[in-house]
């Protein structure tokens, strides 16, 4: 999975995720005169993998690479990529720090001790690298703090900064011509906080920010595109949660009850985790 190059549609072409080493969807967005990049990819490898299939169906003619936040499953490529970076004045910052961080297994497993790297991210980082690890953390050219338009040739893109649980400089992109929203990992729950969580207010506030584009394909970084139908269920889903952990609060048994009653079912392996996120999200206010 994720080794071949797919057409989103007229003008969108993506690598699909990969969940070995934990490598996002990579998107390029055609215009008439150049292509833009979403994201930079997970490593070298993993960006000389997509540059080639792009190659392949002679997509060339670069603008840049936008990187919807800072994580290293979505930046670690930027090196290999070599050209123009575009990125929330945050995605900067959060890249400055780590930039002088040894990836040792050593230094990896200490700072997981720490409390300052996501376990997952540890072994994932481990896995994609093997023993030759060259991480080469490379800062974005261009930073921006809300929003900003690129024309394409045809094709304009809308990139903006939503922020929200998973992180603070996450930042969407949204494709008006081919009615694509590109949505990062912004929708997930938070990896740097002891337990991952969801608070009520972000996820609000997050939820109305997306809302307010017209979008029928919905692009989230680490599963397959959803339709406008699947993905207005799930965030069905995410309000009637907020809502009902504003009123249970961390009575975790009323809360999973009402909601079951709610969906008339059982609750998935899913959802059980996202309320465990709200209620993780509770107890730091
Ligand atoms: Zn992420």
């Amino acid at each position: 999975m994720g080794k071949n190059l797919k057409q989103l549609t007229n003008r969108i072409y993506y690598l699909p995720h990969n969940s070995e080493t934990d490598r996002p969807i990579l998107s390029a967005i055609c215009g008439v005169h150049q292509t833009l990049i979403v994201d930079a990819g997970n490593s070298d490898k993993h960006a000389k993998l997509f540059l080639k299939e792009l190659n392949k169906y002679q997509i060339t003619n670069y603008h840049s690479v936008v990187l919807t936040h800072w994580h290293w499953d979505h930046s670690f490529g930027t090196n290999e990529m070599n050209i123009l970076t575009i990125a929330h004045e945050n995605t900067k910052i959060h890249l400055e720090k780590i930039m002088e961080y040894d990836w040792s297994d050593e230094a990896l497993d200490s700072r997981v001790e720490k409390g300052l790297e996501n376990p997952f991210c540890s072994e994932m980082i481990k896995k994609e690298f093997g023993v030759d690890r060259n991480i080469t953390i490379t800062l974005p050219n261009i930073t921006f703090k809300e929003k900003f338009e690129i024309d394409l040739g045809g094709i304009r893109c809308i990139v903006k900064h939503v922020g929200g649980d998973h992180s603070d400089d996450s930042s969407l992109i949204f494709v008006e011509e081919e009615k694509v929203i590109f949505l990062g990992d912004c929708l997930y729950p938070s990896i740097y906080t002891q337990q991952p969580q969801y608070t009520i207010d972000n996820v609000r506030r997050l939820l109305e920010n997306i809302e307010m584009f017209d979008a029928e394909i919905y692009v989230l970084s680490h599963e397959s595109p959803l339709s406008k139908e699947n993905f207005i269920g799930y965030i069905q889903l995410l309000k009637l949660i907020c809502d009902l952990t504003e009123k249970h609060q961390r009575n975790h048994l009323s809360l999973v009850n009402e909601l079951a009653t709610r969906l008339n079912r059982k609750l998935s392996q899913l959802e059980e985790e996202i309320v465990y996120c709200f209620i993780n999200g509770l107890s730091v206010d």
